[in-house]
């Protein structure tokens, strides 16, 4: 059978998420994907970087363990050991999606595939027709000109989730989400790491308060990072690869991680041709990830929406919902919880105070610091809770530093979606003693009446 409802090219996280809801829906679905099931999150990405970066914390906690008096040795990492436990958490959930995609009964078709008409996706030679029809090619690890990845010494994210040793000094160009995560890894594996950023603060995206919690944390850790400059140039010799900064500064490693930014994977796919809207490469949409031309959709990181896994997801589920009819609500953007999964990890929710002041709000901030927190004294992290909300009115955005913050999202995004005031959250009673505790406490003084903090 070649004619489906919905015909879905790529099965990363939107791709598969559209095509799982779609056929819950009772929707015939195809799913075409030229690698591997589950795209670059499962195999490249989310997981494959959070197991290196639990496989760090666990080598941080034996160097340190006698803060907390145990006596423990830590003598190295074992890089074949680290990737053999890291692929076997990968190849498990690839296993498991694999059988939830048959059991669903999801056609799921391998090759590449290309679009040739509006509702016709051809694959190997075989022409597969859908009613409709929904792209979800992803995305790329991109480099800048002049900077060519020879995969060894000038490398991007593909090559750093599997190296096969640590290398003894690295430089990160790009201090994103994804340059940090690795900084923080090879950090943690006893690297010396240098980030560069272009702009003038770490995780840039994210409110100031947090980029410069995480680079005083960073700074604490003995990573070395460079704002403000922007690259030049880099060669290569035997000993390593050496970058010169606009400014003349120069820095020499054993290794140059290129992390400036992901752009989508949509060239000689037929998108032109079949007449899409596009900017840079990417597809553009409405707010139901519509394309412009009428029964063809996008999703996940193919179209400029955030680049984040559970976004693919929210997107393809929402347009398998709009196709199966039931008038899904588009996603609100600003409530898509965000973490960047470093040692201490950053996350937050809804605005930042320079976007709450941009969007007019009259804004309340409220910072609470971590030292006040007992959960925290015991796991020896710092940080802080920073709360930015309209002056008597909803919490418009919700910013956390500090070690595993970003399990406090789940409220936190609750807090932010349901549009909480400070004094809702503040009736809550939270769990002594833990890590949620502060954001109660910090509601709590937002509310007026701050327990174990001053003011
Ligand atoms: C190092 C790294 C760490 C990350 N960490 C996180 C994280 O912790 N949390 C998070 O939320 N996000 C994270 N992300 C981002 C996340 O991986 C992406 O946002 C997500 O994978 C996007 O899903 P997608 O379905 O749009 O694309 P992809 O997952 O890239 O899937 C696209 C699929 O389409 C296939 N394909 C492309 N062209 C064709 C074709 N012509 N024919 C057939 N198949 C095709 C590809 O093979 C691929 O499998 C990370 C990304 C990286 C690189």
């Amino acid at each position: 059978m070649s004619q489906f409802d919905v015909v879905i090219l790529g099965g990363g996280s939107g791709g598969y998420a559209c095509a799982l809801r779609s056929s819950q829906l009772g929707l015939r679905a195809a799913l075409i994907e030229e690698n591997k099931l589950g795209g670059t999150c499962l195999h490249r990405g989310c997981i494959p970087t959070k197991a290196l970066l639990h496989a760090g914390e666990v080598a941080d906690s034996s160097r340190h363990s006698s803060d907390f008096g145990v006596n423990t040795q830590f003598i190295g990492i074992d890089m074949l050991a680290v990737n053999a436990y890291k692929d076997g958490v990968v190849s498990k959930l690839h296993k498991g999606l694999q059988g939830l995609v048959k059991s669903r009964n999801v056609t799921y078709i391998e090759g590449h595939g290309r679009l040739v008409s509006k509702n016709e996706v051809e694959v190997n030679g075989v022409n597969y027709t859908g009613k409709n029809i929904v792209l979800a090619t992803g995305s790329y690890p991109k480099t800048l000109p002049g900077l060519d990845i020879d995969g060894t010494q000038i490398i991007t994210s593909e090559q750093a989730i599997s190296m096969d040793r640590v290398p003894k000094s690295v430089i990160v160009l790009g201090g994103g989400v994804i340059g940090c995560e690795f900084a923080s890894v090879w950090k943690s594996f006893g690297a010396e790491v240098t980030i560069i950023e272009g702009l003038p603060h770490l995780i840039a995206l994210e409110d100031e308060s947090s980029s410069k919690g995480l680079e005083r944390a960073f700074r604490k850790r003995g990573i070395n990072f460079e704002l403000g400059t922007r690259f030049k140039s880099a060669s290569k010799d035997a000993k390593g690869v050496t970058v010169t900064l606009e400014d003349g500064k120069t820095f020499t490693a054993e290794v140059l991680l290129v992390a400036v930014g992901r752009g989508p994977v949509s060239a000689n796919l037929g998108y032109e041709e079949a007449g899409l809207t596009m900017d840079r490469g990417y597809v553009i949409v409405d707010n139901k990830c519509r394309t412009n031309v009428p029964g063809i959709w996008a999703v996940g990181d193919l179209i400029p929406t955030l680049q984040l896994a559970h976004v693919g997801f929210g997107e393809g589920i929402l347009v398998a919902e709009e196709i199966g009819g039931l008038n899904p609500r588009p996603i609100n953007y600003d409530g898509v919880p965000r973490v960047t999964y470093s040692e201490p990890e950053v996350a937050s929710v809804g605005l930042t105070t320079a976007q709450a002041k941009e969007r007019g709000h009259d804004v309340v901030e409220l910072n609470y610091d971590l030292a006040g927190n007992g959960k925290a004294q015991i796991l020896k992290t710092a940080g802080a809770i920073k709360l930015v909300a309209a002056k008597n009115g909803p919490v418009l955005g919700i910013h956390m530093v500090g070690a595993r913050v970003g399990e406090l999202l789940a409220e936190a995004q609750l807090i932010f979606n349901w549009e909480a005031e400070a004094s809702d959250v503040a009736s809550l009673i939270h769990a002594h003693p833990t890590l949620s505790e502060a954001v109660g406490e910090a509601h709590l003084a937002l509310a007026g009446k701050p327990l174990h903090a001053h003011g």
